[in-house]
């Protein structure tokens, strides 16, 4: 038997042990939903299981980040295993918290469990590992209301609107060379899929300011900052398949007079833009598409428009080879699932961001019921979302670091350079932006 296969029987006999209790921390997690930046109970609920296994462990990173280190018997690559912290803004779903609205209708619960779950198989072989594993829950995957981000930050401390961006900022990855997280999948999915692409996105807010006056006697004297914003989101409808196909870009938008009563010309509207594409280059043909068609809305009226631009997620792309090995011990965990592999997903996610840093793998898992962020979402068979993610993962951890790390070392070399943090930062800030147009 090869030193690998030895440690999973190891770890896995470590997880099979502890797999109702893992179970359990899954469903008692769903059942405390928590809003981004805001998931203080859910943290230290994590962060207690590590405690547990004797880690030292440091709260507060970007807010709410919970991480650990585990260490092998001698240096080597850094794995991390990620789980999300927050809960979806959904207060129509029946398992909503009945204040802030959370619910668990990403299942992110399940996410916490696996990584728990994983930590006590692979406490168990640490010894005979080279390298180290982080252990991490993270803030805020969810973007919810982008639009509270353009006037103050909502949290004291937070630059950007998603966690891992955040996690970047504040160096919690600096220590890290791969991440891996088992996210839920979709109600009637397979139990395993992995190696899809996913979008980015950005969010842009069109303030458009006109004049108000009678609306009966002297509309003239007035300009109509409600018809500026229609006219802005006609100039966008009319650039729709001017997008490269390759590029999907999907554009979703909301239009809203702030001020409007039907006695007087409107004098502040708002066109609300989410853009999304599976590249950089299409995230920013994107939203040089809506600034163009927003100062064309107030061209034509004589309004002024204010354009605030905020990059929510870089598009994900995964690492080839770090799935390969994830599916390989997946499939052994729950059998060939014949999902089809590197689809490409219009949904977002901040491990999108952290791939543009280093080699990442995003599978999903079954075990879930109904559609992701709907009110009949949630995580149902915890064995399937939680306990078997943890044992793959473990196993996936064993093949990269065990022999001297020759798996992981792999990896790296296949995966190639990847953006420094200080590069990735500045490409985040260069891709947010805010203007005042106003014809001169
Ligand atoms: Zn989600
Ligand atoms: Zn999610």
């Amino acid at each position: 038997m090869s030193t690998a296969a030895r440690l999973k029987e190891h770890a896995c006999a470590a997880i099979e042990r502890n797999a109702a209790e893992i179970e359990a921390f899954s469903e008692d997690v769903m059942r405390h939903p928590e809003l981004g930046f805001a998931e203080f109970a859910t943290a230290a609920r994590f962060g207690a299981r590590l405690d547990r296994l004797g880690l030292p462990v440091r709260t507060g990173l970007a807010r709410t980040g919970v991480k650990a280190v585990m260490r092998g018997r001698g240096p080597g690559p850094c794995v991390a295993l990620i789980g999300e912290l927050d809960a979806v803004s959904l207060p129509a779903h029946p398992l909503a918290d009945p204040a802030t609205g959370a619910a668990h209708a990403c299942g992110h619960n399940a996410q916490l469990a696996s990584v728990a779950g994983a930590a006590l198989g692979l406490s168990e072989v640490m010894s005979e590992l080279d390298g180290t594993v982080v252990l991490l829950a993270a803030p805020a995957e969810e973007m919810g209301d982008a639009g509270r981000y353009f006037d103050t930050a909502p949290h004291e401390g937070v630059e950007f609107p998603v966690g891992k961006a955040e996690l970047l900022r504040v160096g919690a990855f600096d220590d890290v060379d791969m991440a891996l997280l088992v996210h839920s999948g979709r109600g009637g999915g397979p139990r395993f899929s992995v190696g899809d692409s996913l979008n980015g996105a950005a969010v842009v807010r069109a303030r458009f300011h006109g004049r108000s006056a009678h609306a009966g006697s002297s509309p003239w004297l007035g300009v109509n900052a409600l018809k500026a914003a229609t006219t802005a989101a006609h100039a966008l409808d009319a650039q729709r398949e001017t997008f490269p196909d390759d590029h999907d870009v999907r554009l979703n938008y909301l239009l809203s007079g702030d001020d409007g009563t039907l006695g007087s010309v409107p004098a502040v509207a708002t066109l609300q833009v989410m853009a999304r594409s599976r590249c950089t280059d299409g995230l920013r043909g994107a939203v040089a598409a809506v600034t163009r068609a927003a100062r064309a809305g107030a061209l034509a009226l004589g309004a002024r428009v204010e354009i605030d631009t905020l990059l929510g997620y870089l598009p994900l792309t995964s690492a080839p080879a770090l799935d390969d090995i994830v599916e390989r011990n997946a499939h052994r965990v729950v059998g060939a699932t014949g999902a089809t592999r590197g689809r490409h997903l219009g949904a977002c996610t901040d491990m999108g961001d952290l791939g543009h840093v280093m080699p990442v793998s995003h599978p999903y898992s079954g075990g879930a019921v109904g559609g992701h962020h709907s009110v009949d979402y949630r995580v149902e068979d915890h064995r399937a979302a939680a306990v078997e993610p943890a044992r793959y993962l473990a196993d996936t951890v064993i093949d990269l670091l065990a022999d001297g790390a020759f798996g992981a070392r792999r990896v790296l070399r296949e995966a190639g350079p990847r953006m420094s943090v200080p590069e990735y930062l500045a490409l985040r800030r260069a891709m947010s932006n805010h203007e005042i147009w106003e014809d001169a």
